[in-house]
């Protein structure tokens, strides 16, 4: 029997453990809630911790808020092979994003102790710090801090309470000076040598093609857009419809031509209006001011930039067409990343070796992959999400599905353990 044949998950006590997180949720919300900072956080971090201790790992928080699992490998001088993900959740959300990629990379280690496979690298089963965007309008806090992208302005931001994040931190016992040293562990490329992420798709494809397995080829940039708008408020009674200069037809204006450049990709491109904030307004004025968020989305650096430009042409032109200036502000959250050619290839051969179908995708979500990738070459498995439903209640993925990603994960990983 070949090693890839003695690697098996136990799905009976994978399917125990994804249940067990479950039950730790904020009580009184729909769906699955733990934000970061939040009490259920952190007890289930807590239960993490306490499950990568009972498979053999020994465990640690670092100074960003990372709990991080380590088995020993034969080699101590040698860059450590990583692998994790994330079990914050969104408001609402759902049981198995972030979920699958820490739990099965602990249900990994166990496969590996239990078959008595040493590793010649040290394996770091990280779970990141709140992952999904936060309030302060952050994602991938512990993997950004890990890879020295946390900055103190970053710290001095506050939520809608006022409060900062670096006094956010300091109430969940981190002190804000460790959040920012903890990149000094890494620092560089060369102490990590790769990262592989298991994750469920989010999306509908690999479920619609009846494939097992996902093989990520780029994580999608993401550009920002902040717009306001600004009219003139009138008489809602009187003013004349011609003479009227109402930032809320602007803006609704706006929303749409966000939908026709998504509605335009060639090839993997969205764009969304996330959030519209208009004062409170009377139900007898025309509103003058309005704040409008969007987001554009694609692994077509190209299409991704001339999409900016057109979008902002589209919105200016149409703002001014009633009368209302349009004043835009653009950020990239990130870049368009694409994963490591060689783990790609790694993850391809692993799923060719056990058997199982396979096909390249690329990511439309943002993941902690992003970040580590400044530390050291990274790759993606993903598993079919039901539906290709995410961030949301009815999130699901099959055991059996699950179960399938941790054998082609367990394979990627003793490869690229011997690779140089
Ligand atoms: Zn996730």
């Amino acid at each position: 029997m070949t090693v890839s044949e003695r690697l098996q998950p136990s799905p009976d006590r994978l399917g125990a453990d994804l249940d067990e997180l479950a039950t730790v949720r904020e009580p009184t919300r729909a769906g699955w809630t733990r934000t970061v900072f939040s009490e259920p956080y952190r007890s289930s971090r807590e239960w993490v911790a306490s499950r990568m201790r009972a498979a053999g790992l020994r465990v640690e928080t670092d100074g960003a808020g990372n709990i991080v699992g380590v088995l020993p490998g034969r080699v101590p001088s040698a860059p450590a092979l990583v692998t994790g993900s994330h079990t914050d959740t969104v408001e609402a959300g759902g049981r198995f994003d972030g979920v699958v990629g820490v739990l099965g990379s602990i249900e990994v280690v166990r496969m590996l102790r239990e078959n008595d496979i040493e590793l010649d690298r040290d394996l770091l089963v990280v779970d990141f710090l709140g992952e999904e965007s936060n309030e302060f309008g952050l994602s991938c806090l512990g993997s950004r801090a890990l890879a020295g992208e946390l900055t103190t302005d970053h710290l001095d931001r506050r939520d809608r309470d006022g409060v900062r994040l670096g006094e956010r931190y300091a109430e969940f016992g981190l002190e804000p000076s460790g959040v920012l040293e903890a990149a000094a562990r890494f620092a560089g490329r060369g102490a990590l040598h790769r990262y592989l992420e298991l994750h469920v798709e989010q999306g509908p494809v690999l479920e619609q093609r009846g494939t097992a397995i996902g093989v990520v080829t780029a994580i999608a940039g993401i550009h920002r857009l902040v717009a306001d708008f600004v009219g003139r408020a009138d008489h809602a009674g009187t003013a004349p419809m011609a003479a009227r200069r109402d930032a809320l037809v602007a803006a609704a204006e706006a929303v749409l031509a966000v939908r026709q450049q998504g509605c335009g990709a060639p090839v993997h491109g969205v764009a969304t209006t996330t959030r519209l904030d208009a004062p409170p307004g009377s139900p007898n004025v025309v509103p003058a001011r309005i704040r409008m968020y969007a987001e554009m989305r694609s692994v077509d650096v190209g299409w991704l930039s001339d999409a900016q430009r057109r979008l902002g042409e589209e919105i200016s032109l149409r703002a001014a067409e009633h009368g209302v200036d349009a004043d835009l502000t653009w950020s990239v959250d990130n870049e368009c990343l694409p994963a490591d050619a060689d783990v790609q290839q790694v993850i391809t051969a692993a799923a060719d070796s056990l058997g199982v179908g396979w096909e390249a995708l690329p990511s439309g979500a943002t993941h902690d992959a992003v970040h580590i990738a400044r530390l050291c070459p990274m790759g993606m498995i993903f598993v079919p999400s039901r539906d290709g439903r995410s961030h949301c209640p009815e999130e699901w993925t099959d055991l059996e599905d699950i179960s399938t990603g941790i054998r082609v994960h367990a394979e990627a990983l003793l490869e690229l353990d011997r690779a140089r």
